[in-house]
């Protein structure tokens, strides 16, 4: 069967920058089992696996605008030290939970100096143009319970707390 809206697409994904650096794969791990159309995929992704159908390979290529968004630089914020001083092992890569004016938001740590922290609330992979290789392992229907829950169950279970 060919994907179409809210099958249960198993597949495996290898992204890359626009220079060709790989960024994450899961071909040396499980695929990936996500429900197409629910939003767990970025919107260029989701689109373009539409129609393929199990065994297929193919590349997509994903402008930053259909997958993490614009690069804003005012997301990047330098705040004194001791605003973040009940921080435990604060360094380089540390992702912090922020409350801004766009509510609460994860923010990374990007420069430390000696009073001051410098953190980034841009999505890592925000302004950053992708390239998908996909390999499409399965295609089925949901279930009733997976589309009322809005994910994939392994085996028949659910495998969350809900
Ligand atoms: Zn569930």
């Amino acid at each position: 069967m060919k994907i179409a809206k809210n099958n249960v697409v198993v597949m495996h994904y290898a992204v890359s920058d626009s220079e060709g650096t790989l960024i994450d794969s899961s071909y040396e791990d499980e695929p990936m089992a996500i429900i197409q159309g629910t939003g767990y995929l970025i919107p260029g992704l989701d689109d373009a696996i539409l129609g393929y159908k199990m065994g297929d390979k193919f590349e997509v290529a994903v402008s930053c605008d259909q997958a993490y968004g614009e690069r804003f630089d005012d997301y990047v914020q330098t705040v004194p030290r001791e605003a973040l001083a009940g921080v435990e092992d604060l360094g380089l890569g540390t992702q912090l939970r922020a409350t801004t004016d766009d509510g609460e938001q994860t923010v990374i740590v990007i420069d430390v100096q000696d009073d001051e922290i410098t953190v980034d609330g841009n999505h890592p992979l925000a302004g950053l143009d992708l390239s998908f290789d996909v390999e499409i392992i399965e295609v089925r229907e949901a279930t009733a319970e997976e589309l009322e829950h809005g994910h994939v169950h392994v085996e028949g279970g659910c495998g969350h707390n809900h």
